[in-house]
């Protein structure tokens, strides 16, 4: 039967964000927000799937490697782990803007991970700190909470993309 998920958004969200044009580019420049723990653990206290939707264009424009980026998800879900709380999944796109499927707001990572966990998207939670954030969960029919700072907002989904 299919399950809902709570999507997460990597930077701004689970770590805070590298300065503007700036990327994570090593575990020693990963700084988690505290609060990212108690919010994992409510949702695996019930079962949900958690699954983070990261875009890394860094990657493509060689600011940063995969394998770094690689091993930065390899000690950010054993740290969840740790902690009882585990991400089920994590998806990166490494591309350029419009070379994809898969940057979001384009909905690729969101629509393999619907396949493998069998997910139920319309009951499904995107939590993102940004714009492109909230345009995927409008183009995957997902409900949407507004993350900044460590803290979570409502925001009501605009009815087309470019609305809001
Ligand atoms: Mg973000
Ligand atoms: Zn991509």
């Amino acid at each position: 039967m299919m399950r809902p998920a709570v999507f997460l958004d990597r930077d701004g969200v689970i770590n805070r964000s590298p300065p503007p044009g700036e990327y994570v580019r090593n575990w020693s420049e990963f700084e988690f927000f505290p609060s990212i723990f108690d919010w994992v653990r409510l949702f695996h206290s019930l079962d949900l799937p958690i699954i983070v939707v990261t875009n890394q264009r860094g990657i493509a424009l060689g600011r940063t490697m995969q394998a770094a980026v690689d091993d930065i998800h390899r000690r950010m879900t054993g740290e969840f782990a740790r902690r009882g709380c585990p991400i089920t999944d994590v998806f990166v796109c490494p591309h350029m803007e419009n070379s994809c499927d898969c940057r979001k707001p384009k909905p690729g990572m969101v629509l393999v991970a619907q396949r493998k966990w069998d997910l139920d998207l319309s009951r499904s939670l995107m939590i993102g700190d940004s714009d492109r954030d909230r345009d995927l969960a409008l183009v995957c029919g997902m409900r949407f909470l507004r993350a900044a700072d460590g803290t979570l907002s409502d925001e009501p989904l605009p009815d087309r993309i470019g609305e809001a």
